[in-house]
């Protein structure tokens, strides 16, 4: 995966193209999936693959769906108002229950598992139907040197973060003195 809030330039565009997307549920959906990577690794070590339930499709769109939700309604107001210093009634209305946000926090998930998707060597995507380790990520086999599935991996992993890294620190540099922007929309607020 690319580090985790390095999926952020993701939901960052998705909500540019489409302004009616509730902003913090797609922060919120393109973070969730990789919650699942430090209980797999410290409970299921050696037995499951480190990603696995909610880095597939049928899993994102249910179970990381309704956690992101969950966690966009009672937890994103209290972090982000105490980190960014947004006022938090505006963010409990941004964040209120609605067709909207379940269908941002869906696609959240669902992009954070596309863009982890060609990077890594086996992916979940299609679980349970079609075996994780039958499906290798495109920029793996694309940057294998003679066949090493192993290089290919960590070629992948240095190129995916070096790019959604600059996209991020672009975007932070780009709102530097509206740190607001970064995390609810101004368009959002005034609603
Ligand atoms: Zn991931």
């Amino acid at each position: 995966m690319p580090i985790t809030p390095l999926h952020y330039p993701v939901a960052w565009g998705l909500s540019k193209l489409n302004r009616r997307l509730n902003f913090p549920g797609l922060i919120v959906g393109s973070f969730i999936p990789d919650i699942e990577v430090p209980i797999l690794i410290l409970f299921f070590g050696g037995i499951l693959p480190d990603h696995f339930i909610l880095h597939s499709l049928i899993g994102a769109l249910t179970i990381g769906t309704i956690i992101s939700t969950l966690a966009t309604i009672y937890l994103y107001p209290i972090i982000v108002s105490l980190i960014f210093r947004v006022d938090r009634a505006k963010l409990n209305e941004v964040c209120k229950l609605s067709p909207l946000l379940i269908i941002s926090c869906m696609l959240g998930n669902t992009f954070h598992i596309l863009l982890d998707f060609p990077m890594h060597p086996f992916n979940p995507i299609l679980w349970p139907f079609v075996d994780p380790y039958e499906i290798v990520g495109i920029l793996v086999l694309f940057l294998a040197v003679d066949g090493n599935i192993g290089i290919g991996f960590f070629n992948a992993k240095i190129l995916t973060n070096l790019i959604t890294g600059i996209i991020t620190i672009a975007i932070i540099v780009r709102y530097r003195k509206n740190l607001a922007e970064l995390v609810i929309r101004k368009n959002l607020i005034s609603r």
